[in-house]
Protein backbone atom coordinates (compact mmCIF):
# COMPACT_ATOMS: atom_id res chain seq x y z
CA UNK A 1 0.00 0.00 0.00
CA UNK A 2 1.44 3.46 -1.38
CA UNK A 3 1.80 5.87 2.19
CA UNK A 4 0.03 8.71 -0.16
CA UNK A 5 -3.54 6.99 0.04
CA UNK A 6 -3.05 6.63 3.49
CA UNK A 7 -1.92 10.50 3.92
CA UNK A 8 -5.43 11.30 1.93
CA UNK A 9 -7.26 9.33 4.25
CA UNK A 10 -6.13 10.87 7.44
CA UNK A 11 -6.22 14.11 5.98
CA UNK A 12 -9.93 13.40 5.02
CA UNK A 13 -10.95 12.41 8.09
CA UNK A 14 -8.71 14.82 10.15
CA UNK A 15 -7.02 12.23 11.91
CA UNK A 16 -4.10 12.35 13.82
CA UNK A 17 -2.03 8.97 13.73
CA UNK A 18 0.48 9.72 16.12
CA UNK A 19 -2.40 10.52 18.67
CA UNK A 20 -4.13 7.17 17.81
CA UNK A 21 -0.78 5.22 17.75
CA UNK A 22 -1.13 1.39 19.18
CA UNK A 23 1.09 0.51 22.52
CA UNK A 24 2.40 -2.28 20.23
CA UNK A 25 4.07 -0.16 17.78
CA UNK A 26 6.15 2.11 20.54
CA UNK A 27 9.56 1.63 21.51
CA UNK A 28 10.38 3.20 24.16
CA UNK A 29 7.26 5.99 26.08
CA UNK A 30 9.32 8.54 28.50
CA UNK A 31 7.01 11.35 30.27
CA UNK A 32 7.50 13.39 27.05
CA UNK A 33 8.05 11.25 23.96
CA UNK A 34 7.77 8.56 22.47
CA UNK A 35 10.37 6.63 19.76
CA UNK A 36 8.50 4.57 16.92
CA UNK A 37 9.74 2.89 13.91
CA UNK A 38 8.57 4.95 10.59
CA UNK A 39 5.27 3.07 9.18
CA UNK A 40 6.14 4.78 5.72
CA UNK A 41 9.99 4.40 5.95
CA UNK A 42 12.53 6.37 4.21
CA UNK A 43 15.28 4.45 4.84
CA UNK A 44 15.28 0.93 6.68
CA UNK A 45 15.40 1.66 10.56
CA UNK A 46 14.12 5.08 9.81
CA UNK A 47 12.92 6.40 13.58
CA UNK A 48 10.87 8.96 14.66
CA UNK A 49 10.72 10.49 17.95
CA UNK A 50 7.66 12.28 18.24
CA UNK A 51 5.89 14.42 21.72
CA UNK A 52 3.19 12.45 23.86
CA UNK A 53 1.20 15.96 23.84
CA UNK A 54 -0.02 17.06 19.95
CA UNK A 55 1.59 20.27 19.24
CA UNK A 56 3.02 21.62 15.85
CA UNK A 57 5.83 24.04 16.74
CA UNK A 58 8.86 23.45 17.81
CA UNK A 59 8.46 26.69 20.33
CA UNK A 60 5.59 24.90 21.98
CA UNK A 61 7.96 22.42 23.69
CA UNK A 62 9.12 23.62 27.03
CA UNK A 63 12.76 23.28 28.27
CA UNK A 64 12.29 20.04 30.29
CA UNK A 65 10.68 18.68 26.64
CA UNK A 66 14.02 19.65 25.18
CA UNK A 67 16.55 17.87 27.30
CA UNK A 68 14.10 14.92 26.90
CA UNK A 69 14.36 14.74 23.67
CA UNK A 70 17.86 15.28 23.47
CA UNK A 71 18.72 12.31 25.94
CA UNK A 72 16.27 9.96 23.40
CA UNK A 73 18.70 11.51 20.11
CA UNK A 74 21.55 10.76 22.14
CA UNK A 75 20.42 7.24 23.05
CA UNK A 76 18.64 6.22 19.32
CA UNK A 77 21.58 7.63 17.24
CA UNK A 78 24.22 5.31 19.70
CA UNK A 79 21.60 2.55 18.88
CA UNK A 80 21.54 3.25 15.03
CA UNK A 81 25.35 3.33 15.08
CA UNK A 82 25.53 -0.70 15.54
CA UNK A 83 24.22 -0.79 11.99
CA UNK A 84 24.50 2.03 10.14
CA UNK A 85 27.14 4.88 9.95
CA UNK A 86 25.54 8.52 8.80
CA UNK A 87 22.02 9.20 10.98
CA UNK A 88 20.08 12.30 9.70
CA UNK A 89 18.45 14.04 12.03
CA UNK A 90 15.08 16.43 11.00
CA UNK A 91 12.95 18.28 12.79
CA UNK A 92 9.31 17.92 10.99
CA UNK A 93 7.88 21.58 12.27
CA UNK A 94 4.83 23.64 10.75
CA UNK A 95 1.84 22.86 9.23
CA UNK A 96 0.85 19.59 6.45
CA UNK A 97 0.38 23.01 4.54
CA UNK A 98 3.96 24.40 3.96
CA UNK A 99 6.32 24.57 1.43
CA UNK A 100 6.79 20.58 1.01
CA UNK A 101 5.74 16.90 2.21
CA UNK A 102 5.06 17.41 5.62
CA UNK A 103 2.18 14.78 6.21
CA UNK A 104 1.60 14.87 9.83
CA UNK A 105 0.44 17.99 11.91
CA UNK A 106 1.74 16.91 14.72
CA UNK A 107 5.31 17.47 15.67
CA UNK A 108 7.80 15.05 15.34
CA UNK A 109 11.91 14.27 14.68
CA UNK A 110 13.06 11.64 12.34
CA UNK A 111 16.26 9.84 12.64
CA UNK A 112 17.41 8.76 9.32
CA UNK A 113 20.19 6.32 8.91
CA UNK A 114 22.29 6.25 5.47
CA UNK A 115 20.17 9.34 3.37
CA UNK A 116 21.63 11.98 1.94
CA UNK A 117 19.12 14.73 3.09
CA UNK A 118 18.55 16.74 -0.57
CA UNK A 119 17.21 13.14 -1.61
CA UNK A 120 13.83 12.77 0.88
CA UNK A 121 11.89 14.92 -1.78
CA UNK A 122 12.62 12.17 -4.31
CA UNK A 123 11.61 9.23 -2.15
CA UNK A 124 8.80 10.99 -0.92
CA UNK A 125 6.11 10.20 -3.08
CA UNK A 126 7.41 6.23 -3.58
CA UNK A 127 6.92 6.00 -0.07
CA UNK A 128 5.28 2.22 0.97
CA UNK A 129 3.43 2.15 4.15
CA UNK A 130 4.03 -1.15 5.66
CA UNK A 131 2.05 -3.56 7.07
CA UNK A 132 1.38 -4.55 10.94
CA UNK A 133 3.04 -7.39 10.07
CA UNK A 134 5.91 -5.61 8.53
CA UNK A 135 6.23 -2.77 11.38
CA UNK A 136 6.63 -4.90 14.13
CA UNK A 137 9.17 -7.08 12.89
CA UNK A 138 11.05 -3.98 12.17
CA UNK A 139 9.92 -3.02 15.49
CA UNK A 140 10.92 -6.22 17.14
CA UNK A 141 14.70 -5.97 15.33
CA UNK A 142 14.97 -2.09 16.46
CA UNK A 143 14.96 -3.83 20.06
CA UNK A 144 17.49 -5.98 19.53
CA UNK A 145 19.47 -3.75 18.21
CA UNK A 146 19.35 -1.66 21.69
CA UNK A 147 19.89 -4.96 23.65
CA UNK A 148 22.82 -5.09 21.64
CA UNK A 149 23.62 -1.56 22.52
CA UNK A 150 22.80 -2.15 26.47
CA UNK A 151 25.41 -4.83 26.69
CA UNK A 152 27.81 -3.01 24.68
CA UNK A 153 27.65 -0.16 27.01
CA UNK A 154 27.77 -2.25 29.98
CA UNK A 155 31.39 -3.94 28.87
CA UNK A 156 32.98 -0.50 29.14
ZN1 LIG B 1 -1.47 14.31 17.33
Amino acid sequence: MKYSEIYKYNIAHNLCPFCWLPESFIIEKTEYFFVTHARAPYTDDHLLIIPNRHVVLWNSLTHEEIKNLMDLVTKWTAVLHKKHTDIALLLRDWFIWGSWGKSVDHMHFHLIPDIEVWSIKWCWPSREYLSEKILLKKIDDIKKLEKKRTKSTAKK
